[in-house]
Formats: C-alpha cells, structure tokens, sequence
C-alpha cells in the first residue's frame, strides 16, 4: 500500500445492512466492512449510523497513512443527486433526507450521494461487465427490478431522480399486482420475489426463484411454466429497453442473474425473438457482485470530485 494514497470513503446502504469500503481512484477496495442497517430504527437512527461508520472509515484511511479525498454513498429508492437528497425509500425509511451535505459537514469532504442501481450500473459499465462497452443498460433483478441507462460512464438520473424503473414498465396489464399499485408491472411477475409467489400459489408450496429454476431444468412442468413466464415477461421489458436506449450492452445483475444458464439462455432467445430491426445487445451477467454499489460510489464521488475542480 502506498503511504499517503489517496482513498475514498464509499457507503452502500440497503434495508438489512451497509456495505462499506475504502476505494482507490483505480477502483481496487483497500478495506471493507460491513455494518446493520437496522432500518426498524427509525431513519435518524439509520443516518446517525451512517454518517458514524463513514467517518470511521475516514479515521481509519488515515490511521493507516491514506489520505480520504472525498464520499460516496448509496442508497435505494428515489434519489435526487443533484441537490443531494434521499428523496424517498421504502425499505430504509428515508424522506427528504439532506444526506449528502449532512456527510460532507461531518467529514469535511467532498461527498455525493448516489441511487443504489444506478451506481451498481456505473461500476459494472466502468469495472465489470459492461466494460467498454459505450452504451451499457444495467438491470438488477432482486426483489425488485431496476435499471441504469450508462453512457460513456455517466448514469442518467432524470428529471426527477427516478430514471431507470425498467420494473414498472407495464407487460401483463391484466397481472398480478405490484407494490407501486398498478397490476402487471415487469418486477410483479418477474423479479426473484415474484417468481417464488407465483409458485407458492400454483403448487401450494413455497419456493424461491433459485429453487424454480432447479425443478425447471430437472423437468418439472409446473416450475417450467412459472419460470418460461418469467422469462417472457422480462425479454418484454428488455425488449423495450432496447427500443428506448439501444446499447451495446445489457448487464443482469441481483439475485436471479445467479441462474446462470438456465436465465441467460432462454432469454436471450426470447429477446432475439422480439427485437425486429432493433440490434441485438449482448446479455451478460454482473461481473462485481454485492461490491458494485459500494465501488459505484466511489465512483460517483470521484466524478464530483472532479468536476468541482474543474
Ligand atoms: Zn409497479
């Protein structure tokens, strides 16, 4: 380790837990940690954690002779970047939370504060799998679905933080209901979440997204079923996707990207099926794992960093 190199001080904050990191310009993780979110809490709690366990991690860049240069954090929901805010999340309680200035005053650095997919996209188009690819649509797929739009390493935010609800793209209008109050959206009947509810309710047996894909590929019809609608409804989504954006590149990530195989073949033919004279993007899985929030912030704030210099 380089004495007095620089480091930046990178949160990725979910509803169960944080995944922290100290990250160099490069994107190599010189140290990681991980903390509760306890979001049963409250969300002043919730801040008081974050901004504690960032200011740790400063305190121990230095201790160990590196020199913080600036903050990232992530969070999940409706994220406003350019003022800073954590507009509005479900599952850690956040609204109208001023988290980025409240981080800079506490550590003295430059900080920004970032949406968790779309910095998860940033990393993977920079670092991971999307890497020089230009044009790279990132989707995870968890318990919900989400994506972010990259272009030449920059994430659209949109007008109003919400760019890239790719789960809220309506294809069963006549569907199951989704959390947003609309029946048949993409993420009701195709995130992992989904496709164990759909199981559970056709076999009258629980079952997860990773164990429906097993009895898929070991021959069982009903899992079959579950699983092939699954897929459709996700080729519809990315299909669309790919109408909107064009990219070169379409990088799952989340949970279900962990069937291998058993996802990315059959949908790729069934997003071959539905693209007429749209290009045909590359389908890949997520190449960093649970670290590309964290790096992504990292990213984002060396991004800030940069532009503030200018
Ligand atoms: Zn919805």
């Amino acid at each position: 380790m380089t004495p007095g190199g620089e480091v930046v001080v990178a949160l990725d904050v979910g509803g169960t837990g944080m995944k922290c990191a100290l990250v160099r310009p490069d994107g190599a993780t010189v140290h990681a940690e991980r903390h509760a979110t306890d979001a049963a809490r409250g969300p002043e709690a919730v801040v008081g954690t974050i901004l504690d366990v960032a200011e740790g991690l400063a305190g121990k860049a230095r201790a160990d002779g590196l020199t913080p240069v600036a903050c990232g954090i992530a969070v999940p929901g409706v994220v406003d970047e350019a003022r800073g805010v954590a507009v509005w999340s479900a599952n850690v309680g956040f609204r109208d939370v001023p988290l980025r200035d409240l981080a800079r005053e506490r550590l003295g650095l430059p900080t920004a504060l970032g949406h968790d997919v779309r910095v998860g996209g940033l990393a993977e188009a920079r670092l991971g799998a999307g890497r020089d690819a230009g044009h790279v649509l990132f989707v995870a797929i968890g318990t919900g679905i989400a994506a972010a739009h990259v272009v030449d390493g920059s994430a659209a935010v949109g007008a109003h933080g919400a760019a890239g609800e790719i789960g809220h793209i309506l294809v069963r209008p006549d569907g199951p209901p989704c959390g947003c109050g609309r029946p048949g959206c993409l993420e009701a009947v195709a995130s992992a979440s989904a496709i164990g509810r759909r199981y559970a309710e056709l076999s009258g047996a629980p079952a997860t997204a990773a164990e429906v894909a097993d009895r898929a590929a070991a021959g069982e019809p009903l899992a079959g079923r579950v699983w092939r609608e699954a897929v459709d409804a996700l080729a519809d989504g990315l299909a669309t996707g790919q109408a909107l954006f064009d990219v070169a590149t379409i990088v799952i990530g989340g949970g279900l990207a962990q069937a291998g195989p058993r996802l990315f073949d059959p949908l790729r033919t069934a997003l071959r099926e539905r693209l007429t004279f749209h290009r045909e993007p590359r389908l890949v899985a997520a190449a960093l794992g649970d670290e590309a929030g964290c790096l992504g912030a990292a990213l984002l704030a060396l991004d800030t960093l940069a532009k503030e210099s200018r």
